[in-house]
């Protein structure tokens, strides 16, 4: 076999993820491979973990990169919470949720679901009342921030809600970290994890994870050894430390050493922009893009109260092959945004304004192709409307 380099083409990535990753990062990507164990590198990743605590607003001691994409840090947090035997609440208003039930009942426990339709957020008072029927749950799950919708849901009252029925907190925080508030300790979160690849603006690959006390007191007091090896946080910690600076290491697995210096390099970058800066910005963007979208003619998914400003659904128009301007969109201007899943399948579009994509010539990019592309396929939009629209926004 003859084969040569991988060229990627340059695209702009306005889906649900992976997001635009800043020059600074892949430059740190590429800086020299050391040992996982060599004390700088431990270093830095006492570093990292102050980082976190930043980007998460904790101050748990169990706060890690998870060596994974997004779904091992869900695993982490369902195989290291939940035994057999256990019921655990889980939402379900999107995709995510029922990924979480999967993990629930590989655990051999029962998920309790609590159905909300797909695009609205999870209804506070079903979860009351399923917290209710059940006093035997240990755990309440749900998606803060639903990626295959666009819905935000609210982390807060939600948390509050499984506290007083005495449960933990398994909150997904994949697409919300960064992009919107997110409060661990403000809102008593036990468990979350998130991803690199959304609002953290870093190559995917790595699951931002976080633990309270009263989690890290179930995990040490479990009566089942947790099912997956990999993942068993009683003998990650033996790597991470479960403790501040400086203590002893022990080799678990072979960290991924560069892409944690990109994860390192993107949260420095977070806390010279400022996490309030960070989320204002996407709010920024989201505005702009919004009104250009809606002075074309296109409506959103979600109500405005519980939009997501970094995923942005809107309905494709009627008539048109919502697949084909995708397609178009990434041959004829390098631009990525995303389809529907499930129910929205070849109705709607994501549109992610995530991390670094989330700038100015990228909301103006992405409206001005849109509609050259939807002008062409004789779509039923305005024209000539969208840019000024979302100028008017930017500039103000
Ligand atoms: N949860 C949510 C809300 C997500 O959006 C995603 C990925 O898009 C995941 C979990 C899984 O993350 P990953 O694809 O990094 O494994």
């Amino acid at each position: 076999m003859v084969a040569s380099s991988f060229q990627p083409p340059v695209r702009t990535l306005m889906g649900p993820g992976p997001s635009d990753v800043h020059p600074r990062l892949l430059a740190a990507l590429a800086r020299p491979t050391i040992g996982h164990l060599d004390p700088q590198f431990v270093t830095m990743m006492d570093e990292l973990k102050a980082l976190l605590q930043y980007a998460f607003r904790t101050e748990n001691r169990l706060t890690i990169p998870v060596s994974a994409p997004g779904s091992a840090g869900m695993e982490t947090a369902f195989v290291n919470l939940v035994q057999p035997g256990d019921t655990v609440v889980v939402c379900r208003n999107g995709v995510f949720g029922g990924r979480m039930k999967e993990n629930v009942e590989r655990c051999g426990a029962t998920a309790v679901m609590v159905e909300d339709d797909w695009g609205r957020p999870v209804d506070p008072n079903k979860v009351e009342d399923a917290l209710k029927a059940h006093p035997e749950a240990s755990v309440l799950a749900f998606v803060h921030a639903e990626t295959s919708t666009g819905a935000r849901s609210d982390a807060e009252t939600l948390c509050r809600l499984a506290h007083q029925h005495d449960c933990l907190s398994i909150v997904d925080a994949v697409t919300s970290l960064a992009g919107i508030p997110v409060e661990v300790d403000g809102w008593g979160i036990d468990a979350i994890y998130s991803g690199t690849q959304k609002c953290l603006s870093c190559t995917p690959g790595l699951s931002p994870v976080s633990f309270s006390e009263r989690a890290i007191e179930r995990i040490q007091n479990r009566g089942h050894k947790v099912q997956s090896w990999f993942l068993d946080l009683n003998l990650v910690m033996g790597y991470w430390g479960n403790g501040g600076g400086g203590a002893k290491r022990a080799y678990h697995h072979t960290a991924p050493v560069n892409a944690l210096y990109g994860l390192h390099e993107a949260l420095v970058m977070l806390t010279e922009e400022g996490i309030e800066n960070s989320w204002a910005r996407h709010r920024h963007m989201h505005d702009a893009l919004r009104a250009g979208l809606e002075a074309m003619g296109l409506a959103f998914v979600v109500d405005a109260e519980h939009r997501l400003p970094q995923l942005n659904s809107v309905r494709a128009p009627e008539g048109i092959e919502e697949a084909q301007v995708r397609a178009r969109l990434l041959n004829e201007f390098n631009l990525e945004i995303g389809a529907g899943l499930g129910d929205f399948a070849g109705k709607v579009w994501r549109i992610g304004l995530m991390g670094y994509t989330a700038r100015r010539e990228n909301v103006l990019l992405c409206l001005n192709a849109l509609e050259a592309v939807l002008g062409e396929m004789n779509a039923p939009i305005e024209r000539g409307v969208a840019t000024a629209a979302a100028q008017r926004i930017l500039s103000a």
